[in-house]
């Protein structure tokens, strides 16, 4: 099979190497082509551009992704069942798809390319935000990371103060990533469908972070403010060992106001104030 055009639907590859969705692996495929070239597009331009797909499953989104440019994909897949159907799509897509079986928990993604790549997925829900927070902390390799989430996660990611999904996981991905929610699909686009929609965002990590702050201080500080999210900062900082009233005082900050009233800029200055 030498042209893409000649790849099958993917609802025959599903048939043909027997890849039932195991639910312990968060298999809930994507099988329009128009939804997966979407997904593909919100990464912007691929030409030339070396891209990491987690979680492949059949390829609809990797086809989506050969089909949009890419120089060279490289795909981590979990699932050894899905390894067949990926090569078929190898061999249509000459030296460009790079297929490797391990769990993207574990593996270290950026030994596998030089540069800076692009990361793609439809996540498995199961193992979404920690993969995240791995990808964060290695950011300065990735030019930008177009992901699937439940849309619960993905409101945290983007929520803004005094909003119920304001928390941890947004002071982090703002201060680290410009963040932008894309658009929501609806599980009946799924097969199977899971139970919740999804939402896909893109993060695009910034030069610097948008203020300073020691990442370690500003990620203990903003644990202790939004581990009692109710309580008054001066209350709920107790826990860091330290006067809170004198932290939020340098920091400029009324000490009755609570966690999910502070801006990332306030976090970074408490931070600050911490050390
Ligand atoms: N990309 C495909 C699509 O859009 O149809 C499949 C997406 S499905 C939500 C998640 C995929 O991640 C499955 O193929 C599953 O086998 C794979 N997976 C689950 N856990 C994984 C892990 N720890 N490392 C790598 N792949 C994993």
């Amino acid at each position: 099979m030498a042209d893409p055009a000649d790849l099958p639907p993917l609802r025959e590859v599903i048939a043909k190497y027997g890849l039932n969705a195991e639910k312990s692996l968060g298999q809930n495929f994507l099988l329009d082509l128009n939804l997966t070239g979407r997904i593909a597009r919100c990464a912007g331009q691929l030409e030339g551009e070396t891209v990491i797909e987690i979680g492949p499953g059949p390829g609809g989104l990797t086809r989506a992704i050969l089909a949009a440019g890419a120089r060279k994909l490289i795909a981590i897949e979990k699932d050894r069942r899905c390894l067949p159907a990926l090569a078929d799509i190898a061999e249509a897509y000459p030296g460009r798809l790079e297929i490797v079986n391990d769990d993207a928990l574990a593996i270290d993604e950026t030994a596998l390319f030089e540069g800076r790549a692009k990361i793609i997925a439809n996540l498995p829900y199961n193992v979404a935000t920690p993969l995240l927070i791995k990808w964060l902390a290695g950011r300065e390799r990735f030019s930008s990371l177009t992901l699937m989430f439940q849309k619960e996660v993905a409101d945290r990611i983007t929520a803004q103060p005094r909003t119920k999904a304001y928390g941890r996981l947004s002071v982090l991905c703002q201060w680290l990533c410009d963040t932008r929610r894309e658009f929501d699909i609806s599980p009946r686009a799924f097969t199977p469908p899971p139970k919740v929609t999804s939402t896909v965002v893109t993060l695009r990590p910034r030069e610097t972070p948008l203020y300073p702050a020691d990442p370690a201080v500003l990620e203990k500080v903003v644990a202790a403010a939004f581990g009692q999210r109710r309580k008054m900062l001066r209350a709920s900082l107790k826990p860091l060992g330290k006067p809170p009233e004198d932290m939020l005082e340098k920091a400029g900050i009324t000490p009755t106001r609570r966690a999910e009233e502070l801006s990332v800029k306030e976090f970074c200055a408490l931070a600050r104030g911490y050390e």
